[in-house]
């Protein structure tokens, strides 16, 4: 993050064109699922730039790939606004997760750290139970963990990826929404990573863009069923946004100095201009917004 952006909060007025430089990030690569530690240039998370006004004053969320990126953006603001917070990540995400924790608690919020494998259906079906009872009690999720493997090629796209990926978005998101509903009581919310992928997908992202594209579908549905109990399930929308998932095989590689450029703003996405729209559609303000799909994407193709 440069000096200047550094003074800048979501509140500030400013050119959006301007707000971050544009990204040309180097070639690089970390294995999956990667940490924001190393990420090159770093992201802005919000550490600096998330001012929040208490609008999920009393909130008990759980978030999930709250580690990093989108999520740890996410989970710096819900604190920030009055939520305590249930995270969830992969084991081997310990040391980015470390660092959110003390973000929450510097926000005087509780953090509860709930590490484990989203594509073992034990673990996902046990999450909003240990949320529930470490936050005590669950009134909103936050379904965005996701992994994102590009592979140019249908014939060397190796059955256990597309199975993977599909376990991970979408089998884990029915099985944590399922565990949840039990637990929520009438004006809670559930908000979904889904991606632009979903309408304009990638011809690398072949498993990834499906699955973004069953987020959408199973948002709309879902928010059906759970509206007459007063909990609204909506999602985000993700355009190109820096975050760890790109250098972890999330884009060929010599895609990665260009990442974003090819939006109406001309540049990437940072983590923190995503977490504004999860605070809405989990706060109070959105109260009459239901099954809908936020897009966040510095203007790109959008339904
Ligand atoms: P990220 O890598 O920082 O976050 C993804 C998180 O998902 C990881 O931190 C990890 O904790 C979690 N995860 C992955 N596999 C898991 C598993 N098997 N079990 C448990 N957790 C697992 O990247 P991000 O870009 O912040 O991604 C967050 C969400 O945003 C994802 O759903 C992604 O598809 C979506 N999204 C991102 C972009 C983008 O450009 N970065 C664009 C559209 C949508
Ligand atoms: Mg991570």
């Amino acid at each position: 993050m440069t000096e200047s952006s550094s003074a800048l909060d979501q509140l500030t007025f400013s050119d959006p064109v301007t707000r971050y430089p544009t990204l040309s990030p180097p070639k690089q690569h970390q294995a999956e699922p990667g940490l924001d530690r190393d990420l090159e240039p770093s992201a802005d998370r919000g550490e600096q730039t998330y001012r929040g006004l208490g609008r999920l004053e009393g909130r008990k969320a759980l978030i999930t790939g709250a580690d990093s990126g989108i999520g740890a953006a996410v989970a710096i603001a819900f604190a920030r606004e009055g939520a305590d917070v249930a995270l969830g990540y992969l084991p081997a995400e310990g040391d980015d997760a470390k660092v959110v924790i003390s973000l929450i608690e510097a926000a005087g919020r509780k953090a509860v750290a709930l590490p484990g494998d989203l594509s073992d259906p034990e673990y996902a079906s046990s999450l909003p139970d240990r949320a529930a009872e470490e936050l005590g009690g669950l009134d909103a999720v936050v379904n965005n963990a996701g992994r994102q493997i590009a592979v140019e090629d249908i014939a060397d796209l190796p059955p256990e990826q597309w199975e993977d990926t599909f376990a991970t978005n979408i089998h884990a998101m029915f099985r944590v929404t399922q565990a949840a509903v039990p637990h929520l009581p009438p004006g809670s919310t559930i908000v979904n990573s889904t991606s632009i992928q979903a309408y304009d997908p990638s011809a690398h992202l072949l498993d990834y863009a499906s699955t973004k594209a069953a987020i959408n579908n199973f948002t709309k549905g879902v928010a059906q069923q759970l509206a007459p109990k007063g909990i609204r399930v909506n999602a985000v929308a993700p355009g190109p946004v820096w975050t760890v998932l790109q250098v972890s095989d999330g884009q060929p590689k010599d895609a990665l100095p260009e990442f974003g450029q090819d939006v109406w703003m001309g540049r990437a996405g940072h983590p923190v201009e995503l977490a504004p729209a999860y605070v809405f559609l989990t706060s109070a303000e959105s109260s009459y917004v239901v099954g809908e799909t936020l897009h966040v994407n510095g203007g790109k193709t959008s339904p």
